[in-house]
């Protein structure tokens, strides 16, 4: 028998050869396979996300209210089809559930990520419009609320799939960075993936949240040109890349985020259930504002 580390190595490579590990790991085919409903698919995270499965090898169902860009979305990535669905209305979500059944025979994962960013602007309590905030988490939460009642309705029985929720670094950062809506329909994402995670491991399903930070998606930018009234698209993208991040050298795009619901939806998540994974680049961990600037550490 060979020996020392140069052996150890040797054997240790072929055994990884062996085990197909031997070459860096490619985008494709991590989802190989399996079907996947993507609410708010025909934009922003959604859309990338659609297109980062579909190259993954998963056929997806783009389920949205945007119909115009939902089809468009869906002929662009040809393993894509598109359905109406607004989220609001539980029946509507069941029907996308159900005609994913129908067209592939099985629902793997499903990705609960429409939203509206309304209401987003910091408003002193004593304005808080409860129409308004009724309004964001119809959406936000309820609709989610929906989206893991009917995946779960078709998962159980099979012993398997992956839930994915958009939450946000609103539901994690305190101090006014919106109005109440917002952040609270986004903790109450948080709060249902924490809820329901144990039931549905029972069944041998997942759940998870994501949770970006800012990404100049149109929720993001459109909010920004309230926020900025009359200063420039470009300007506008400038503050969220580099204002509201902080992480040096790297932009935060919808592609990051569709990959780490990529990450979620996979197999090598398969005993990863009831987390939040946060993609911020650090900055909600970071975020001490009323502690003094420690000396030295500021660029
Ligand atoms: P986006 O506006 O590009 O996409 C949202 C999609 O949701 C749109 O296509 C929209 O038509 C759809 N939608 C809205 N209401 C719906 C409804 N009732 N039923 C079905 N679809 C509906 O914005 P985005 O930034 O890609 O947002 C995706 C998710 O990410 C949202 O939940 C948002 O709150 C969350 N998020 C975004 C950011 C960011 O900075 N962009 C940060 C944190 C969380």
């Amino acid at each position: 028998k060979e020996k020392g580390a140069g052996a150890l190595r040797r054997q240790a490579s072929s055994a990884f050869a062996v085990n197909g590990f031997s070459s860096a790991p490619t985008s494709s085919q991590r989802l190989s396979g399996k079907v996947a409903v993507i609410t708010g698919g025909a934009s922003g995270i959604g859309k990338a996300t659609a297109a980062e499965f579909v190259r993954n090898g998963a056929r997806v169902i783009i389920a949205d209210v945007q119909d115009d860009l939902g089809r468009a979305v869906a002929a662009e990535l040809s393993a894509a089809t598109y359905t109406r669905c607004d989220v609001t209305d539980e029946a509507q979500v069941a029907a996308a559930v159900d005609l994913t059944v129908e067209l592939h025979g099985r629902l793997d994962v499903m990705f609960n990520n429409a939203g509206i960013p309304r209401d987003l602007s910091p408003t002193p309590l004593g304005s808080v419009d409860l129409r308004d905030f009724d309004r964001v988490m119809a959406v936000n939460a309820r609709g989610v609320v929906a989206g893991v009642k009917h995946a779960a309705r078709v998962m159980v029985p099979r012993r398997r799939g992956s839930i994915i929720c958009t939450a946000s670094t609103a539901a994690v950062l305190g101090g006014v960075v919106a109005a109440p809506a917002y952040p609270v329909s986004k903790a109450a994402v948080a709060g249902l993936v924490r809820a329901t995670a144990g039931e549905l491991a029972r069944s041998g399903v997942r759940i998870n949240a994501v949770s970006p930070h800012a990404v100049p998606t149109p929720l993001m930018m459109d909010t920004m040109a309230l926020w900025y009234p009359g200063m420039g698209g470009e300007e506008l993208r400038r503050i969220v890349e580099k204002e509201l991040n902080e992480m040096v050298g790297h932009v935060l795009e919808a592609e990051d985020i569709a990959r780490a619901a990529l990450y979620l939806a996979s197999d090598d998540a398969k005993y990863v259930s009831g987390q939040n994974l946060v993609v911020d680049g650090g900055f909600t961990v970071n975020k001490a504002p009323n502690m003094p600037a420690a000396p030295g550490l500021h660029h």
